[in-house]
């Protein structure tokens, strides 16, 4: 993975391509401590990296999707092998604790369990005998050479998302990982090499805008995936549809829970306690909004809350019994900082300050305390951006459809929950909002490999989610194919009007 200066290098065509190029620190967000560089890719690389799977494409695309599978069953066997490893590189750059670094590793292999499928998947639709003679099909293709550009809150599972369903569907691929935590990524990219997948099938370069709009514009890649924040999801999906690719490109969120005066109390808590401090809050599909029915349930949970963030164990991933570690980089900090003293600022009610927090032994590590805000408004900045931390916020609410109204107004639509005994409302909830992953006493309702991933409005620009049957179209083109064998139903004169079929 790295030479002896401990320096992250791309990967191209099977092996690592040194460069003296401009390097960047890499920091175990624990102990605040630089741990490696990454060596940061420039637009010759990329040239390098797409020609590579220009040029692996024509005889990978012509393989069986039965061969193609086979890579992808040997692949699911090796990540199983080395889960605990990858476990290990995620907990020590991107921080979050190892037991949720062991879930994130299990649903990006169930991607790939997924992909493995794709004999399956491929299948085409045929109409026998559409007109005298004449049948017609239709078939999925691949679309060539494929992207995928990925945030740091899951280094691994979404590029996991990303590149063996298009493999698995005869494209190449050129990832284009975070430059803050690589490391997992890496390592099963070189995992994928170890089934014997042919050369320059999957490649990897490093970098930043640079690197991405030189992807963006490369006149050989066909399509371009990606995830991270909505500013940047936006700019990727106008800037790659213009270059004439296909974009699929998901943003932040601002995930909205609901509580209603019926719900069990206790589930509700502890639902609420892992999806608002769950990995430091640094999840797409965190909860940083509860939107409380009624003054009594706002108490209650509020009251709830707080006693159990007494308990929350924050420490470094790697520490037995941790369940918070850091955040991210210093910088991330200070601006969840900035945002905890524009809450206050702005009136809302500071029910718990994780400001100060201090991990004793990890005094230089990026760690905050969980923090709860009560009596939070729209008007509010830490209600109308994304915090990306552990920041939950509490709103107060008179009904059902008032909590309905306020998600309903917001940018953002990635994820939301209800909590509630009560089928009518739930039934209510899931039909009237305009979200695109809905929980019924579920806080994070992540779709499963086989169902599509994804949100609505500045939650996703383009009209596909991630894996799935979304997935599937995504990475193919439909062609359909009407076709006559039988010469006694051949012409012999022109024909100029509209071909109908009798
Ligand atoms: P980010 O947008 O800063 O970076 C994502 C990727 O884009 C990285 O690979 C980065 O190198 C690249 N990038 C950054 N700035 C760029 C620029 N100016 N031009 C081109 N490329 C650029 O996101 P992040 O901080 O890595 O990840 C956190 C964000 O991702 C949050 O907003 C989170 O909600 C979002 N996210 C969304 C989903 C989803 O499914 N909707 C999933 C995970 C994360």
């Amino acid at each position: 993975m790295t030479n002896k200066s401990n320096t992250i290098y791309s990967f191209i065509n099977g092996k690592y391509l040194e460069s003296n190029g401009i390097t960047q620190n890499i920091y175990n967000p624990a102990t605040g401590e630089i741990t490696a560089q990454i060596s940061m890719g420039n637009s010759d690389e990329v040239n390098i990296a797409v020609n590579a799977a220009k040029e692996a494409l024509g005889e990978w695309s012509k393989l069986s999707a039965l061969k193609r599978s086979r890579y992808l069953f040997n692949y699911v066997e090796l990540l199983y092998k080395n889960k605990e490893k990858l476990a290990q590189l995620i907990t020590s750059q991107h921080g979050k604790v190892f037991d949720d670094a062991l879930g994130e590793v299990q649903r990006g292999i169930e991607a790939v369990e997924f992909a493995c499928g794709i004999p399956n998947l491929l299948k085409s639709e045929m109409s026998f005998q559409i007109a005298n003679n004449i049948d017609s099909y239709s078939m999925r293709k691949p679309v060539g050479v494929c992207t995928g550009i990925t945030p740091f809150n899951f280094p691994l599972m979404v590029p996991l998302w990303m590149f063996p369903l298009a493999i698995a569907c005869g494209n190449t691929f050129v990832l284009k990982p975070s430059e803050k935590d690589p490391a997992a990524a890496i390592l099963a990219v070189e995992l994928l090499h170890e089934t014997g997948i042919p050369k320059g099938v999957v490649n990897v370069v490093h970098g930043n805008k640079k690197v991405v709009d030189a992807l963006l514009t490369h006149e050989d890649i066909a399509a371009v995936s990606f995830v991270g924040s909505t500013p940047i999801a936006k700019y990727i999906y106008e800037t790659a549809s213009k270059h004439g690719k296909r974009v699929q490109s998901l943003g932040g969120a601002k995930n909205h829970c609901i509580v209603m005066p019926d719900a069990d109390m206790n589930d509700a808590t502890n639902g609420l306690m892992g999806a608002g401090f769950g990995s430091a809050g640094e999840r797409c599909m965190a909860i940083s909004v509860v939107v409380a029915v009624g003054n009594e349930t706002a108490d209650k949970i509020v009251s709830n809350l707080s006693s159990k963030i007494e308990t929350l164990k924050v420490a470094p991933g790697d520490i037995k019994g941790a369940e918070m570690g850091p955040v991210i980089s210093k910088e991330h900090k200070e601006k969840i900082i900035n945002y905890i003293n524009s809450g206050i600022e702005q009136g809302a009610s500071l029910i718990k300050d994780g400001r100060n927090f201090i991990c004793p032994n990890y005094e230089k590590g990026f760690f905050l305390g969980p923090t709860l805000f009560d009596n939070v408004k729209p008007d509010m900045t830490i209600y109308k951006e994304e915090i990306f931390g552990p920041v939950l916020s509490v709103i107060r609410v008179g009904s059902l459809k008032e909590a309905i109204s306020l998600i309903n107004k917001n940018q953002h639509a990635n994820g939301t929950a209800i909590y509630t005994k009560d089928g009518a409302s739930a039934r209510q909830f899931s039909y009237e909002i305009q979200v695109g992953m809905v929980g019924i006493n579920v806080p994070i309702p992540v779709p499963m490999s086989f169902h599509s991933f994804g949100g609505w409005k500045n939650s996703l620009f383009g009209s596909n989610g991630m894996h799935g049957s979304e997935g599937v179209h995504f990475y193919t083109r439909l062609q359909t194919v009407t076709a006559k064998w039988d010469s006694s139903s051949f012409t012999e004169n022109n024909q100029f009007f509209m071909p109908t079929l009798q």
